[in-house]
């Protein structure tokens, strides 16, 4: 079959490889689409922490059965399903309380021996494989496992109805999470980014404000004059300064949430804790329940894939695919590589 492998930093490459063995508790799904994400990016200029090349890429993917393994007893050829890429051992304190994301023996596509999802099929264990419903279509599909990260961080700020919340960044984890937002109730959504295009999706998704920071260092002083303070902000860019940004955006005892991955040291001005009781709360992936609501959202519409979605680009175009991601072109938000 073929798999898409990123080889070095910023080479990407279409391969023939072995279908993988399936065992007992598997599935072998036949890919129909499979997203970059901002960590692909991450792993293909090789910054990410422990998905190094070569290796083969993707962990967003939807696609249709075609084989089971012989103790699979929830799944079935023919199904069309999406995967929460991710496994637990199962056993540990964290397995058994829901909170796979946690486990120390938690396993990835593209870590070990788990290919990654950007190849013609991808073989994944039937306990995180979910079916989706028949008005979700399969690139719809792919959007289950980022808005599962926006739906995970909705949980972690804790967001009521009425608050206000800030999102930095407005990639397609930012602009997910301000769908789930929005979703939760919020009554003012801002969302901050460096590029225009991007802001106008979030203005077509329903955010009530939106600025664009480039050449504004005193950006957050003058938002707190001109809207306020807000209650949650939601860290969807890992630039340095962001986190002290955020923390000045908040009024007292509000929470920041980190989604972003970061590289390198970020300072933290602690009067904002100390003095002020704002906290700072981490956000790891998601977990089942969150995949859960992730595709009952999307089936129930509260999910706009059409602004999402703006390129689906056959496998044979991937190095142009990475790159548009990487460089932002062509307006550029959510990138599917198709392998039909
Ligand atoms: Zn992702
Ligand atoms: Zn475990």
């Amino acid at each position: 079959m073929k798999a898409v492998f990123v080889e070095a930093a910023y080479q990407v490459k279409v391969k023939e490889i072995e279908e993988q063995q399936v065992r007992a508790d598997e599935v072998v799904i036949k890919v129909k689409a499979a997203g970059i994400c901002g960590s692909d990016i991450h792993t293909y200029k090789g910054l990410h922490p422990f998905r190094k090349p070569p290796v083969i890429i993707g962990h967003e993917v939807a696609g249709e059965i075609v084989k089971v393994g012989e103790a699979v007893t929830t799944l079935k050829i023919g199904d069309r399903v999406t995967v929460e890429p991710q496994t637990g051992c199962g056993n540990c304190e964290y397995c058994l309380s829901g909170k796979v994301n946690f486990c120390e023996q938690r396993g990835a596509p593209g870590v070990g021996n788990w290919y990654g999802t950007m190849a013609e099929y991808f073989v994944a264990p039937e306990n995180c494989v979910f079916r989706l419903p028949d008005n979700v279509d399969l690139y719809q599909g792919v959007l289950v496992e980022p808005l599962a990260v926006g739906v995970h961080a909705v949980r972690k700020a804790d967001i009521k109805l009425g608050e206000k919340v800030a999102i930095l960044g407005a990639g397609p984890i930012g602009l997910l999470t301000l769908e789930c937002v929005k979703a939760a109730g919020a009554a003012a959504i801002l969302v901050t980014d460096v590029m225009d295009y991007a802001l106008e999706s979030a203005k077509k998704l329903g955010a009530t404000y939106t600025l664009n920071i480039t050449d504004k260092p005193n950006w957050v002083h003058d938002i707190k004059e001109q809207i306020g303070l807000f209650d949650k902000v939601l860290v969807a860019v890992g630039v340095p300064g962001i986190i002290n940004q955020a923390l000045g955006l908040l009024r007292k005892g509000g929470r920041v949430v980190t989604i972003a991955m970061f590289h390198g040291d970020q300072t933290i001005d602690i009067a904002h804790l100390q003095g002020s009781e704002k906290e700072i709360v981490g956000c790891m992936t998601y977990n089942r329940e969150d995949t859960l609501t992730a595709i009952d959202l999307i089936a129930n519409g509260f999910v706009r894939s059409d602004v999402i979605i703006t390129h689906k680009l056959p496998y044979e175009k991937v190095a142009e695919a990475f790159r548009i991601v990487d460089k932002k072109e062509d307006s550029s938000i959510k990138v599917l590589v198709t392998f039909d």
